[in-house]
């Protein structure tokens, strides 16, 4: 690692018409200088002026790259492929909110240059952050936490230095459902997380509709445990103990009392709180199988529509 380094800034958009110019200025302006870049954002299947204002920007600064998918592929993916194509001998990856602050970049390649493969960031959470932002993270990470088999620490987020060492291993990864806090960690190699505060968003709304964020802390702990899949036998196992006394509580009521046919309401009871029960179980089954047959057909992750990279000289 020298000064003629050459760092690759990966920035997944989705709908940023708004905020994408001052996101780039203020990027160029914190960027500490001495390093070659590659500027490289990937367009997400915006609906809006996104893709337009990043190819203006590509033709005036020849070390913006774009890649355009598809459709939106979701964040993640987006990740993914940034990962994929960068060319840097590391990646930093980012937001184009401003709300992963790009005065961190700098500290991030000192500990590069210190000897560590990925540097992570953990956001802090002060009062700019909305309430509902800040009790669904809460959820996530102790949801997940509980769940899974990887242990994400809370504010884990993706904003992160991966080293070109480690990019070539992420290549390798081919899952359908990526899930980048709990691959990094599970990953090893020589890490290290640093604090950051959160800044608000830039301009616009959040793109993590909550939708989005089922399917990403569904994805997280269904991606790396079988941890429900083994609750869910407790749980049966737990709901047959309670009806096995049950049952020696109808048989008493049967010989010993007078009342066996007022037995109804409790029959319909436990038939339709084991019924909820088993579907439960069920739907828990059907997430890991659906999973399995997703997978198991080896779709790409994202398709990319267009994009200027071959266009561009150095690759
Ligand atoms: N994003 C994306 N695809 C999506 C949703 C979001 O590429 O389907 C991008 C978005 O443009 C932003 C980053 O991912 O650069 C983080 O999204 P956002 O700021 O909306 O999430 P939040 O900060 O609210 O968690
Ligand atoms: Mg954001």
């Amino acid at each position: 690692m020298n000064s003629f380094s050459k760092i690759s800034l990966i920035i997944p958009c989705f709908n940023e018409e708004d905020g994408l110019l001052h996101f780039y200025e203020t990027l160029l302006a914190k960027l500490p200088k001495s390093y070659s870049y590659e500027i490289l954002f990937v367009d997400d299947g915006s609906t809006d002026q996104t893709l337009t204002i990043l190819k203006k920007i590509a033709e005036l600064d020849s070390q913006v790259c774009y890649l355009s998918f598809s459709r939106n592929f979701g964040h993640q993916n987006a990740l993914k492929a940034g990962y994929d194509y960068a060319t840097g001998d590391c990646a930093i990856s980012l937001d184009a909110d401003l709300q992963h602050p790009p005065e961190l970049i700098s500290t991030f390649i000192k500990k590069w240059e210190q000897g560590f493969d990925i540097v992570n960031s953990v956001r802090k959470d002060h009062t700019n952050i909305s309430y509902s932002k800040k009790l669904s993270s809460k959820l996530f990470y102790l949801f997940i936490n509980k769940l899974s088999d990887v242990k994400i620490g809370k504010g884990i987020a993706d904003f992160r230095l991966i080293d070109r060492k480690v990019l070539d291993q992420l290549k390798l990864f081919h899952e359908t459902h990526i899930f980048f806090r709990g691959i990094v960690p599970w990953l090893g190699f020589k890490q290290i997380n640093i604090d950051y505060q959160a800044a608000e968003r830039y301009s616009g709304q959040t793109k993590y509709t909550f939708k989005k964020m089922i399917h990403f802390a569904s994805d997280g702990v269904t991606s790396f445990s079988v941890k429900p899949l083994r609750y869910s036998i407790y749980l049966g196992l737990l709901f047959a103990a309670i009806a096995f006394i049950y049952l020696f509580y109808a048989i008493y009521v049967y010989f010993f009392t007078e009342q066996a046919v007022a037995g109804w309401t409790s029959l319909i009871v436990s038939i339709a709180f084991f019924g909820g029960l088993n579907l439960i179980m069920l739907g828990i089954i059907g997430e890991y199988l659906g999973k399995l047959f997703i997978e198991n057909k080896k779709r790409p992750s994202y398709i990319i529509r267009e994009s200027n990279l071959s266009s561009n000289s150095d690759r």
